[in-house]
């Protein structure tokens, strides 16, 4: 089949709140359509500059392209990465490309009729352990989680001893099995992760995640050295040569690419093969959305999917037929392609 159209859209997401982009993450939406009749949905990041990148760009680069195989998506991608690598390489550009990617994918997908996991491989994961990342433990217990996240800004040494009240609170609420991580999305440093491990210890934290930029390898490196805590990251890095450079420094513990912000499916399979090689762990950033539970159910990533919370109003909802999470498992339909639909309102 051949791409007929293509337009990439930054959807109206009603409730989002001025100067709050991390509220959806300024996702955006790719829509291709074929000569054979079929339409392909992606998600991607960047906004409204990233749809200008696909809707300006790109799309003169992809009209009357074959999609037949999946090295039709790679020679795809390829492209698109040397076209854009002037402004590219990282950022916006490889958000686009992930929209692109993903939405190939999806058309392949539907025009083999199998989901999206299968076209990967082997089904690895009969189902999938999801977690709850946000603040409301107590909510998502009653949904049926088990393992939670929670995020953590740093502000002042006051901050030591309001973590230990609050993961006090949270193990009495939900005992000693389930696991509990902490996100500090870039706010604390090296000195405050040390003494973070020390004072956390007994409540048994699984992971300490964005401890500071990923500018700072080096510094994770030394760090990772000197705690008992894993140090979990990559949600803001792209492609399989920015985690070639976090393994050669030997950064992380457990990396968290994004599918929809790190080159897709595409780079989202060659990260995963590349921390197999080097026995990382891979717990996927957002991995709970269907981009990442069709890569989690035929990879050899982690068992854990992660869900944000975030408070969507039900007519907001951009995706419908998305799994759902029930007695904290999940799995992706067996529908062809990635097996959602796109609330079409949200980009009319
Ligand atoms: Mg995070």
């Amino acid at each position: 089949m051949k791409i007929k159209e293509i337009k990439a859209y930054y959807p109206k997401w009603e409730n989002l709140a001025k100067g709050q982009w991390q509220s959806h993450f300024w996702q955006i939406v790719v829509k291709i359509k074929t000569d054979n009749g079929l339409i392909g949905y992606g998600y991607g990041g960047g906004g409204e500059p990233s749809v200008l990148i696909i809707n300006k760009h790109f799309k003169e680069l992809l009209i009357g392209k074959n999609i037949d195989t999946i090295n039709d998506i790679q020679d795809i991608w390829n492209e698109l990465y040397f076209k854009s690598l002037p402004y590219g390489r990282h950022g916006l550009a490889i958000m686009a490309i992930s929209g692109v990617d993903l939405c190939l994918w999806d058309l392949l997908g539907k025009q083999n009729k199998k989901p999206v996991y299968e076209l990967i491989g082997p089904v690895k994961k009969r189902i999938i352990n999801a977690y709850a990342t946000g603040n409301e433990i107590k909510s998502y217990l009653l949904e049926g989680f088990k393992d939670f996240k929670i995020p953590h800004k740093w502000e002042n040494n006051d901050s030591y001893e309001s973590l230990i009240k609050l993961c006090e609170e949270i193990r009495s609420d939900i005992g000693p099995d389930g696991k509990l991580m902490i996100d500090s999305y870039m706010s604390w440093n090296s000195d405050v992760c040390l003494k973070m491990d020390a004072l956390l210890k007994k409540f048994n934290i699984s992971w300490f995640e964005d401890i500071n930029t990923p500018d700072d390898l080096e510094e994770l490196s030394k760090l990772r050295n000197r705690i008992d805590t894993k140090i979990a990251g990559g949600e803001h890095d792209m492609t399989l040569k920015k985690f070639i450079d976090i393994s050669k420094l030997n950064s992380l513990d457990i990396w968290q690419p994004d599918i929809t912000w790190c080159g897709g499916l595409t780079a989202g399979i060659k990260i995963i093969k590349l921390a197999e090689q080097m026995k990382t762990e891979v717990v996927l950033h957002r991995g709970g959305e269907v981009w990442g539970l069709h890569l989690i159910k035929s990879s050899c990533c982690e068992n854990l999917a992660e869900i944000v919370k975030i408070n969507e109003k039900e007519n907001n909802k951009l995706w419908n037929n998305i799994p759902k999470v029930t007695d904290g498992l999940i799995n992706p339909n067996d529908n062809p392609g990635f097996g959602v639909e796109l609330n079409e309102h949200l980009i009319k």
